[in-house]
């Protein structure tokens, strides 16, 4: 019983290699944030150590362990996980060669209490270049008890030297409508809940899942929204201290950063919606009535050409520019509103 939802495709793909005993030594999975990449790498470590039937069958031993993070042979490493002190953790940017060292450790032991080691490297492109090296070592000898699941959420920011060692396995974002009855069917949310998280959560059904279950999260991402509206407002002084807050932000927590910008890029682009007549299509339908009177105020072009600055940002700050500098220059590009140039003409002229 696979737990993954809406990827039916690369289940069968991967339920098929378990049965013919061809799986590949290492997978990478690709897909957006809360896409349901963990959810299918633990189901993976679950199908290959499973004691039941039908494996996975998430009822035996070996799956509940591996379910409650307890199976000796399934470790997940990511930029959090390590055995050093926490305040190391918190600053560390990158997964560091002294982690991949750790694996490799103890990939070249035999499995302790399944059938086979499962290593998911949770944001493989955050792989430093030393622990990216060790690893393709690793990836160069493979083991037969020994299976690596990289997670990524953008594969051209990993080393194409590893890359071409793994399994490329892409999960697509689930249509709004996957989203909706999910909610429904498998977490009891309510029918107008399911409508509006199945809208925000971006065909991720794992946040919207969060957000069903934890009323906080919405309730953060109303705020934050109100503050990005305030900031878009305001003058540079406070987008300046607002830049200064977000660039120390993102030294400690990146994806905490990239989510506020996903959540401007997501307003601007209902913006366009409704500036091109497709208001029915914005994803936050619970404040259609603001968008439509928000996006009066701009221009389509102006719209357009923010929602580029955006992007450039995020990719900046992927590529590891200077998170203060991205952030400035985005602010900087706010357009002003249009109403408000033709009320106040240049004067002088
Ligand atoms: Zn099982």
């Amino acid at each position: 019983m696979w737990d993954v939802v809406g990827q039916d495709r690369v289940i069968s793909l991967l339920q098929r290699s378990l049965e013919a005993e061809s799986l590949a030594h290492a997978y990478l999975l690709v897909g957006p944030a809360h896409v349901g990449k963990m959810t299918l790498a633990l189901n993976l470590a679950e199908a290959v150590n499973c004691e039941g039937v039908e494996s996975p069958c998430g009822e035996c031993a070996s799956c509940l362990r591996i379910a409650d993070g307890k199976h000796a042979d399934v470790q997940v490493i990511d930029l959090g996980s390590t055995n050093g002190n926490s305040a190391e953790s918190e600053s560390r940017v990158k997964i560091s060669v002294e982690q991949i060292e750790q694996i490799q450790h103890s990939a070249s032991l035999p499995p302790f209490e399944g059938r086979c080691k499962v290593f998911i490297l949770d944001g493989a492109e955050l792989l430093s270049i030393g622990a990216a090296n060790r690893l393709l070592k690793t990836l160069e000898e493979p083991s037969g008890k020994v299976v690596f699941v990289l997670l990524t959420v953008n594969d051209k920011l990993l080393p194409a030297t590893i890359v071409s060692r793994c399994q490329r396995v892409e999960l697509a974002p689930l249509g709004t409508a996957e989203v909706e009855t999910a909610l429904t069917e498998r977490w009891g949310a309510e029918p107008d809940k399911a409508k509006l998280l199945s809208r925000l959560a971006n065909g991720c059904l794992g946040w919207a899942v969060s957000a069903a279950r934890d009323e906080q999260l919405l309730q953060q991402r109303a705020e934050t929204l109100e503050r990005l509206l305030d900031i878009t407002e305001a003058g540079y002084e406070a987008r300046f201290q607002y830049v200064s807050q977000l660039a120390s932000r993102f030294s400690q927590n990146r994806t905490a950063v990239r989510e506020i910008l996903d959540l401007w890029l997501e307003w601007w682009h209902d913006l366009l919606l409704v500036k091109v007549g497709c208001v029915d299509a914005v994803t936050n339908i619970d404040r259609s009535t603001q968008l439509v009177s928000v996006a009066a105020g701009y221009t389509l072009n102006q719209i357009r050409a923010f929602i580029d600055n955006i992007q450039a940002a995020v990719e900046q700050l992927q590529l590891n520019a200077n998170p203060q500098l991205a952030l400035e220059v985005l602010m900087l590009s706010i357009p002003g509103k249009a109403e408000s140039r033709t009320r106040h003409p240049i004067r002088g002229k």
